[in-house]
């Protein structure tokens, strides 16, 4: 797929500038971003976004979901290779996440254009719905549209915390439900997008892009601890059978298999409930959560069963009953190798620093890479924060991101 490389610059003040009049479409007084799917600030988002794709030469279409497509369109106009990211954000979110990846394919088409004119292969740009599951539990909504994985049963089953099905939702945007088999696409050739790194690797490191290899499998389950409730001040330590001390032992000991392991696993035990609750009463019951991640599914199987086994034992020894429920279990998402060599290539005519690395977070391009070449690049986040109105990546980072986009765009369509 590779063509003729040449550095396309991108003008880092113009996508500064798109980046803010964007962010101030469902800016909240208290700080922080809400464009939840279908809401009206989507629209209006979507509205701007369609403006500057024409603005910009591109022919600007919507799905039947309501992803918003600007294409330039090639002398083979039969396939399509395309790049963005989501419109949607976290209540509360910030200027970034997903955004950046919509402006940074939208001023890279811009720059082709003007700079190279028409592509032998078409090139377009996507501004993906429902990528965050911030309003209906549908997470890569939009993505899953164009890939024919939506379940009909969704559009009357997923709803918002309004009551709203998402049915409904979509025809008052404009979207007959009915139709949303129509926005299947046959023709993709190959996605690529860019995105904030949302963690503080290249911040930390100085470095300019990281080229995604994997995004994380995903493990999560649920254990609960069975002891006994006694009197706090009549029972003796070494005749209690306390949940919780059995618990936090697991957690210091699920902590320590990871952190053995060392990057790029994960574990997070971040949802904790302790019964009765009571300051005077030894706990009976204690339920945590455990969401375990790892690039590498054999790595991720062999950490699930050795946090599993650990409790058992540690429950053992103490007297408890222990049980463990599994909410959820997905495979890594690798991304293509020789879209990661184009990548590489490309970071290195831009001249900028490069290096690879796999994604902790959840991205449209996981689903992306189940059906097609899928590629991932990222631009750092200051100190690493995301998901909140802290996210910030300096102009220069981003148009640097964007120029590798740009980059890899032309070697491929051109
Ligand atoms: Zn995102």
């Amino acid at each position: 797929m590779a063509g003729s490389n040449r550095p396309v610059p991108i003008d880092a003040s113009h996508l500064h500038t798109c980046i803010e009049v964007l962010a101030s479409i469902g800016w909240q007084e208290e700080g922080g971003l809400r464009r939840p799917v279908y809401s009206a600030a989507w629209v209006r988002a979507r509205e701007k976004l369609a403006g500057w794709m024409r603005a910009a030469g591109l022919e600007v279409r919507e799905d039947a979901v309501g992803n918003l497509f600007g294409r330039l369109r090639g002398e083979d106009d039969s396939r399509t290779i395309l790049t963005g990211s989501h419109l949607d954000t976290v209540p509360l979110g910030g200027k970034y996440d997903g955004a950046l990846g919509i402006l940074a394919g939208l001023v890279a088409l811009q720059a082709l254009h003007e700079q190279a004119g028409r592509p032998r292969r078409s090139l377009e740009v996507v501004a993906l719905c429902e990528e965050e599951g911030s309003r209906f539990p549908a997470h890569y909504w939009g993505t899953r549209a164009m890939l024919g994985l939506i379940e009909a049963d969704e559009l009357k089953r997923l709803r918002d915390d309004q009551d709203v099905t998402i049915a409904e939702a979509m025809r008052t945007a404009g979207f007959p439900p009915e139709r949303y088999r129509e926005a299947i696409r046959h023709d993709l050739e190959a996605f690529l997008e860019l995105h904030i790194e949302q963690g503080r690797i290249l911040f930390e490191e100085r470095i300019d892009v990281g080229i995604v290899q994997a995004i994380v499998g995903l493990h999560q389950r649920s254990i609960s601890v069975a002891g006994r409730a006694d009197h706090a001040g009549t029972t003796p330590m070494d005749l209690r059978r306390d949940a919780l001390q059995g618990a936090a032992q697991m957690a210091g000991e699920i902590a320590r298999l990871v952190e053995q392991e060392g990057r790029p696993a994960v574990v997070t035990l971040g949802k904790w409930e302790v019964r009765p609750g009571a300051v005077n009463v030894v706990p009976e019951t204690v339920h945590f959560s455990v969401d375990l991640r790892h690039p590498d599914e054999a790595t991720k199987q062999r950490l699930a069963s050795a946090i599993w086994s650990c409790c058992q034992a540690i429950a053992q020894v103490r007297g408890l009953e222990v049980s463990s429920d599994i909410l959820s279990d997905s495979l890594p998402s690798n991304m293509n190798s020789v879209l990661q060599s184009a990548l590489i290539r490309a970071a290195e005519t831009c001249g900028v620093r490069w290096r690879a690395m796999p994604s902790g977070a959840g991205h449209d391009s996981q689903e992306m890479a189940r059906r097609l070449p899928t590629a991932m690049l990222f631009v750092p986040s200051v100190e690493g924060r995301s998901h909140s109105p802290a996210e910030y990546t300096p102009p220069e980072d981003a148009a640097r991101g964007a120029s590798v986009l740009a980059t890899v765009l032309y070697g491929l369509a051109y």
